[in-house]
């Protein structure tokens, strides 16, 4: 099926808004963009600064920064003086506690306020912040704790007697836990934080601090394989400042919702400091995903910018399918969203137009990585969509499709790669290093840092294509990719096109190999409700697929699994249902999502 250009009307009274893609492309720098923050007063660059103080001197200090939901939607607004203030308790509390420059704070927390207060005061006091998934159980947090060198960990009563009192002996290394919120039993070893906000003062001046600084740890969503950690330095604030007017449409006032989680690096990098710099509000969801919740929120809180996932997307759209004349499935206003975008996997074209048929907006695919710190690639705010692409890249972004070798990636001859010319060749995506986000190592792992970069390029392991006027559209991980009877199969595809089956919500496709085709397709795939897994609707999906796709691309065989494996980060995983499918071992799951 082929999906019609979505058109786009800009906003007549909105100044701020950039001007068009070309222009603002051809004119922008990174340069530029560092004057669009403010700097230290003794010049230097610190993302707690840039996320809060600023708009305190500039006389905002009374604007909304923080607007926390509740699990009973009770409601709790905290001003940028506020989070300035409690920033700044935070880093005393650090200094008092004798955590130097440059040693790792670690979170442990869900979306809370004190995760605010820890983020932005561990950064603006020049010490690293790592964020993990407070769903991680204890073998994942202490395998990142170790490889981190923790110092200081914050998290609550229950996560640390759930996840970490039983594998703290072997963290040496780890001098301080800190509780947040109630305690109810002080477990030996920790300390209450809010104690020690009580006593600390709310004033601390940012310390001089460079813009190669390092400022945060995230570890990848581990989709792929073992979770690598990626290390990024305070200047990447100007990268997460303006990309997020380019590619979410951000401004000061905005009420903003990301719903990734913040031990990630979007619901860190967008989640908490790209919006701070543009003086939006934020709102923070303390309670789980409930299709009627999250309608709710969106409708009460009066959401204007939106950043959220495809999983959830898909989430939503199993509730209210498109064509069921159903629209919102409840009496929800959501006539104050203006921009909806998402990012963590493709976003699948039916979700695109569902999107602009019940949201009433189109979804924004965007396409970034942990080691790109920020978004590269992005149906950019002001421009056309086109169903199915992830977009352009974005000003003072250069990006290429590279030539692939044997083994999938872009092929290196005597040091050299060849960027693809045609449109519609698939090949390696690459990046001219150079964005002030771009990770600066894989923390103790140099070797696989240097194995990224060829030729002047960073290598991403993705693998897309280029039509003729500029957009990209993603083909799937290098490790994904099917090869079957000399055809290069990307899962994103096949999966995209089963979407579009009114009985599917969701797929994951692998290659199974083959004696004879090398590999064949095999889908699996959960069902909307109301549909039955039987061998009829096994046959009309085959059947379904292969109109939709020629038998060459078309998958052989289907399974239904109501239960796709997939990431913390809300990612499929396609290795673990390959791994499965083959008998193989299934490698590193602490990443998995599941019970914990
Ligand atoms: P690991 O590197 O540990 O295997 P991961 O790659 O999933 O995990 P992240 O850095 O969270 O870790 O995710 C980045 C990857 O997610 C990209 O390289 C890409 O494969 C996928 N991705 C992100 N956004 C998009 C998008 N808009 N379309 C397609 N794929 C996307
Ligand atoms: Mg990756």
């Amino acid at each position: 099926m082929t999906y019609s250009i979505i058109t786009k009307q800009r906003h007549p009274d909105d100044a701020w808004r950039l001007p068009d893609y070309e222009q603002t492309r051809a004119t922008f720098t990174w340069d530029k963009a560092r004057s669009w923050l403010s700097g230290l007063p003794g010049g230097g660059m610190n993302i707690g600064f840039e996320a809060v103080d600023r708009h305190i001197e500039a006389g905002h200090g009374d604007w909304e920064a923080l607007r926390c939901v509740a699990a009973d939607d009770s409601v709790t607004h905290i001003s940028y003086a506020e989070l300035a203030a409690d920033a700044s308790r935070f880093a005393n509390v650090l200094v008092g506690l004798g955590a130097g420059p440059q040693e790792r704070v670690f979170t442990l927390l869900g979306r809370r306020r004190e995760l605010y207060t820890a983020v932005l005061g561990t950064l603006r006091a020049r010490r690293v912040l790592c964020p993990l998934f407070s769903a991680f159980g204890p073998e994942p947090v202490r395998q990142r704790l170790a490889l981190g060198d923790a110092r200081v960990l914050v998290t609550t009563e229950a996560l640390y007697r759930r996840k970490v009192e039983e594998i703290r002996h072997l963290l040496p290394g780890l001098a301080h836990v800190l509780l947040a919120g109630p305690v109810t039993d002080l477990p030996p070893g920790t300390l209450v934080l809010d104690h020690l906000m009580a006593q600390a003062p709310p004033v601390f001046a940012v310390p001089p601090t460079g813009p190669q600084d390092m400022a945060l740890l995230h570890f990848t969503s581990g989709t792929t394989g073992t979770p690598k950690g990626a290390v990024h330095v305070h200047e990447a604030v100007v990268a997460h400042h303006a990309t997020a007017a380019f590619a979410l449409d951000l401004g000061p006032r905005d009420v903003y919702w990301c719903t990734a989680d913040p031990g990630w690096v979007t619901g860190t990098s967008y989640g908490i400091i790209a919006p701070l710099t543009h003086g939006a509000t934020l709102v923070v969801d303390e309670g789980e995903f409930d299709v009627h919740r999250w309608y709710r929120i969106l409708d009460a809180q009066h959401v204007a910018v939106w950043y959220t996932a495809p999983t959830a997307i898909r989430m939503l759209m199993r509730a209210t399918p498109r064509g069921s004349g159903s629209g919102l499935p409840g009496p929800y206003d959501l006539s104050a969203l203006r921009f909806v975008a998402s990012v963590g996997e493709p976003l699948n074209p039916e979700a695109v137009v569902w999107g602009q048929e019940v949201l009433g907006l189109p979804v924004h695919d965007n396409w970034w990585q942990t080691e790109t710190g920020a978004i590269m690639i992005a149906n950019y705010a002001s421009s056309d969509i086109r169903p199915g692409s992830m977009g352009r890249p974005l000003p003072g972004v250069h990006a290429a499709i590279l030539e692939r070798g044997h083994d999938g990636r872009a092929a290196v001859t005597d040091g050299h790669v060849r960027p693809v010319t045609q449109p519609g060749v698939e090949g390696e995506l690459a990046l001219r290093p150079g964005w002030p986000s771009m990770f600066r190592g894989y923390l103790n792992d140099r070797a696989r840092y240097d194995a990224c970069f060829a030729d002047g390029w960073y290598l991403t392991g993705d693998l897309a294509k280029r039509d003729e006027d500029g957009w990209f559209w993603f083909v799937g991980r290098a490790d994904d990719v099917i090869k079957s009877a000399g055809h290069l199969i990307g899962p994103f595809e096949v999966e995209s096109a089963l979407m579009e089956h009114p009985a599917v919500a969701e797929a994951g496709v692998i290659g199974r190999p083959d004696p004879v085709a090398g590999a064949v397709v095999k889908a699996f795939v959960s069902l909307r409700p109301g549909y039955e897994p039987e061998a009829g609707l096994k046959r009309a999906l085959l059947a379904f697929a292969r109109k939709r796709l020629g038998p060459a691309v078309a998958p052989r065989e289907i399974e239904f699994d109501q239960n796709l494996p997939r990431t913390r980060s809300g990612k499929v995983m396609r290795r673990l249902l390959r791994a499965r499918e083959l008998g193989l071992p299934e490698g590193d799951l602490s990443t998995l999502e599941g019970p914990v």
